[in-house]
């Protein structure tokens, strides 16, 4: 990290400068921790499915040394947990990838006219097969035909990552509604749940990236972390605002805010060109 400059006895322009300057130097160790850490934290993500998958091979290959005629049938749960983490790792690494991206300023997003009403639909279906599985019934409330200008594809993204969640924290038996309306003419996209919920303490520091708020339980279930961070960015990228309301033991509730063109799907769309 780098030296302060040590500052002059004189209250002039001199020492003024040499301020600044330290200041500087401040906010570039700083971000330089920043760095440092995301990439700790990121290899120690990545080595958890990495040595998972290494030991599941390592099972399937002991079986084939001990018992050759069932190895077929001992491999297939064996194969199939080797599968999950191996998704778990792709989604992991592009979920990275796209950070440091963001990171590196280079996520210009194709803009279209996204209708958010079918962009709630597509993530319904989406998410019906996790839903089920779990014994969760998802809802919809849809007041009105928004259009925002936006990527549809990082939109449905955005709200997968938020519906996932939803899904994940909450008990079998649980409700999940996706909601849009629109509110003081933005468009208004929710996620609400009637899950496990977020206590107090930890609501404001959800969407830093990898923060759980119970990391031994989440690890095994497969989450990293980087969701809501992804979510967040995402929301920023256009012009929108997120947040999170919760109340630990009857549900959460996550709020995006997106600016709108039409409510009118028969009125002339402006020009989607970002200036
Ligand atoms: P993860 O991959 O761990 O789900 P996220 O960034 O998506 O990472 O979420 C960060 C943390 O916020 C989660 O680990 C979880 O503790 C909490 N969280 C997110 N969404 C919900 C929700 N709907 N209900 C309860 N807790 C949630």
């Amino acid at each position: 990290l780098h030296h302060r400059v040590p500052l002059p006895e004189t209250h002039d322009e001199v020492h003024r400068l040499a301020l600044t300057l330290n200041e500087m130097l401040e906010e570039l160790d700083q971000a330089f921790m920043r760095q440092q850490r995301f990439v700790a934290d990121a290899s120690h993500e990545l080595r958890t499915p990495v040595a998972a998958i290494r030991s599941l091979t390592d099972v399937a290959l002991l079986k084939s040394l001990t018992n050759e005629k069932q190895i077929a049938e001992k491999y297939i749960s064996t194969l199939s947990n080797i599968n999950t983490e191996a998704q778990r790792l792709g989604s992991l690494i592009s979920d990275l990838l796209l950070l440091a991206r963001v990171d590196e300023g280079e996520t210009a997003l194709q803009q279209e006219a996204v209708h958010l009403d079918m962009l709630i639909n597509a993530v319904l279906i989406n998410a019906q097969p996790l839903a089920m599985e779990r014994n969760i019934t998802i809802k919809k409330q849809i007041t009105t035909s928004v259009i925002v200008p936006g990527n549809e594809g990082r939109l449905i993204q955005m709200m997968m990552n938020l519906v996932d969640n939803a899904i994940k924290y909450t008990h079998p038996g649980g409700y999940v509604t996706l909601q849009l309306t629109e509110e003081a003419h933005e468009a208004c996209l929710r996620v609400i749940d009637t899950g496990i919920g977020i206590p107090a303490e930890h609501l404001p520091h959800i969407f830093e990236r990898f923060y759980r708020v119970d990391p031994a339980h989440s690890s095994q279930g497969g989450s990293s972390g980087l969701g809501l961070a992804i979510v967040k960015w995402i929301v920023y990228a256009h012009d929108g605002s997120i947040s999170a309301e919760s109340e630990p033991g009857s549900g959460s509730t996550f709020t995006v805010r997106l600016p709108m063109t039409e409510s009118r799907p028969d009125s002339p769309l402006p020009s989607m060109e970002k200036p």
